[in-house]
């Protein structure tokens, strides 16, 4: 028994690198992220979500009330615990991010009380895993999307991108078109092409979109419609060579469940800082794997490192260019891309390797603020 004892939240506001940056139905100018700290037997773990101020509230006032005192070496407890203290407050959304944060947080702690790499401790079945560049926002000039691209498949040696496209909800679809275009011209016939509409297109649209995608080697059509329509999804996926793909928005193992075994998907994108963390993130690879189906990680490419290592069925993790900025700037132990597109972790590290460097106080938000 190796009770926890601390529990501390702090969170930090990121502006964007451009004024503002958009995909096809948001625009955003800032990032903010939900760090989480848990102390257990003079030890010290870390987990973290993208996420919104309103988690530190909710950790703080019930996640914490609910784990304090237990037995950190018991993480499905520990994560049950949690889930049943939000009963009343509703699973998806704020609450499960809180979840994933300091699931994550006892997870690391785990693996430094017993001094392992976190892959080690949940099950390694792999020394790296694949990623692919991810950006491509539909705020960017050509230019900026050309020089994006350049960064990962000439300089960086990745041999997988994803570029935004649904452009002001479909609205702009010629020039999605033409940025597609761009894109396969710059990046050339040996790179696979993938794009994201996030959920920008009407169904009949987004079929013809994905006839004109075909034209240029598109093999990830991810969200062509939105990710609800599981129905639409489906159609899209029967009609297309491309692999249809969404998930990001997954909260819960029902959701992940519905929408594998609705046949929506070729591809199950898991968020492990949405979905409940590490404890859930195992879950829904297995019931994935059950249909035959991959899972590929969605953004946070640290986060996801190490439990993507221990998954049978990965396919890929998303290299967010936000996050990989963001992780880069808050943290030290961030692992580097490898020519061939891999991510490995530092196995010499304990736990996800990763440390809150003194520089991030300044992004950090004032809670009473
Ligand atoms: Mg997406």
């Amino acid at each position: 028994m190796i009770p926890i004892d601390l529990l501390e939240v702090s969170t930090y506001e990121i502006p964007t690198q451009e004024p503002y940056e958009a995909d096809g139905t948001l625009e955003w100018s800032s990032t903010t992220v939900v760090v989480v700290t848990l102390g257990a037997g003079g030890k010290k773990g870390l987990g973290f979500s993208y996420a919104t101020t309103a988690c530190e509230t909710l950790i703080k006032d019930v996640l914490a009330k609910a784990i304090l005192g237990c037995d950190v070496l018991d993480t499905g407890a520990i994560w049950a615990k949690m889930v049943k203290s939000i009963r009343n407050l509703g699973r998806p959304g704020i609450s499960s991010m809180s979840i994933s944060a300091v699931d994550i947080a006892a997870w690391d702690l785990k693996a430094h009380l017993v001094g392992l790499p976190l892959a080690d401790l949940i099950g390694k079945c792999r020394n790296k895993v694949e990623i692919y560049g991810s950006g491509g926002f539909t705020s960017l000039s050509d230019d900026q999307l050309t020089k994006q691209l350049d960064g990962w498949v000439y300089k960086q040696k990745i041999p997988r991108v994803k570029i935004k496209v649904g452009s002001n909800w479909g609205k702009l679809w010629q020039r999605d078109i033409q940025r597609v275009e761009l894109a396969r011209e710059y990046i050339g016939n040996d790179t696979e092409l993938f794009v994201d509409a996030n959920g920008a297109y009407s169904r009949k649209q987004a079929l013809r979109m994905a006839q004109e995608f075909e034209r240029y080697g598109v093999s990830w059509f991810e969200e062509p419609v939105s990710s609800d329509d599981l129905s639409g999804l489906r159609q899209i996926k029967e009609s297309t060579t491309a692999d249809v793909t969404a998930g990001e928005y997954g909260y819960s193992l029902v959701y992940f469940s519905n929408m594998a075994n609705s046949g929506a998907v070729d591809c199950l994108q898991i968020d492990i800082s949405r979905c409940g963390g590490i404890t859930e993130w195992m879950r829904i690879s297995a019931v994935a794997a059950a249909i035959g189906l991959e899972v590929s990680a969605h953004c946070a490419p640290s986060l996801h490192l190490h439990p993507a290592c221990a998954t049978q069925n990965i396919r890929h993790i998303e290299y967010f260019a936000d996050h990989v900025r963001i992780e880069n700037m808050l943290f030290d132990g961030v692992a580097q891309p490898k020519p061939g597109g891999v991510l490995s972790p530092f196995f010499e590290s304990i736990g996800m390797g990763l440390e809150l460097k003194a520089e991030a106080e300044k992004f950090r938000k004032d809670f009473h603020g």
